[in-house]
């Protein structure tokens, strides 16, 4: 995959921000490594989502140092950038303020796994990290640091919104819509009762078939 080509992904796969209804005017971004090199694709800062395109996308090095682009990139780069140097498997990083993701990390509480979904894809809650103040390294260095003792690849940045990663841009993202998805559920049966977490060896069951046996082969 060239730097063109993960420009394109990285440009197309921010509509899906948009269809799955988690973000708001031009926050959240989508960023994808270049495979095999030290570089990093990301959104432009403050452009509006149906102005994005492949030209219109930065390239900067693991330091966040602007290597290609008219554009200044996503303020949030110094965070992704920290994810791709201090996790080497990961390909594609996700953030977003989806709502009700949103207002656990407003409450700073941790997602508790109560839901089959939850154990397949996330192997256990999915995890509050500390508040950070934006700009500087500080929020990637939670990232990472509440993410490394987790199976889960969705972190609740406190008073702040969620951060995914994956092997790739789009598996980032199915984290995101999968994180939305059950902290509305969550929310909502909380509403009317207690919520029961599952069992440890059932969630390690359910995380193992999902990530090893489901879908195809
Ligand atoms: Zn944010």
């Amino acid at each position: 995959m060239s730097v063109d080509d993960v420009r394109r992904s990285v440009s197309e796969l921010h509509q899906e921000l948009v269809r799955n209804q988690l973000v708001a005017w031009t926050s959240g971004n989508v960023s994808a490594r270049v495979p095999g090199e030290d570089l990093v694709v990301i959104k432009p800062s403050g452009l509006a989502f149906d102005e994005l395109t492949p030209e219109s996308m930065v390239v900067v090095d693991l330091e966040a140092n602007v290597v290609e682009g008219e554009y200044a990139p996503s303020s949030d780069t110094a965070t992704h950038c920290v994810v791709y140097r201090e996790m080497p498997e990961v390909g594609g990083v996700v953030h977003t303020h989806s709502p009700y993701a949103t207002a656990w990390a407003a409450r700073g509480e941790e997602i508790p796994c109560v839901l089959t979904a939850m154990a397949d894809e996330f192997g256990g809650p999915i995890p509050v990290g500390p508040f950070a103040l934006i700009g500087g390294e500080e929020i990637g260095r939670g990232v990472v640091e509440t993410l490394a003792g987790h199976r889960s690849p969705a972190v609740l940045m406190r008073s702040h919104g969620v951060f995914t990663i994956g092997d790739s841009a789009r598996s980032a993202i199915k984290a995101a819509v999968m994180c939305e998805d059950v902290a509305r559920t969550v929310h909502l049966a909380r509403a009317h009762g207690d919520v029961e977490p599952l069992e440890p060896d059932a969630i390690d069951a359910l995380y193992d078939r999902y990530q090893n046996v489901y879908g195809q082969h």
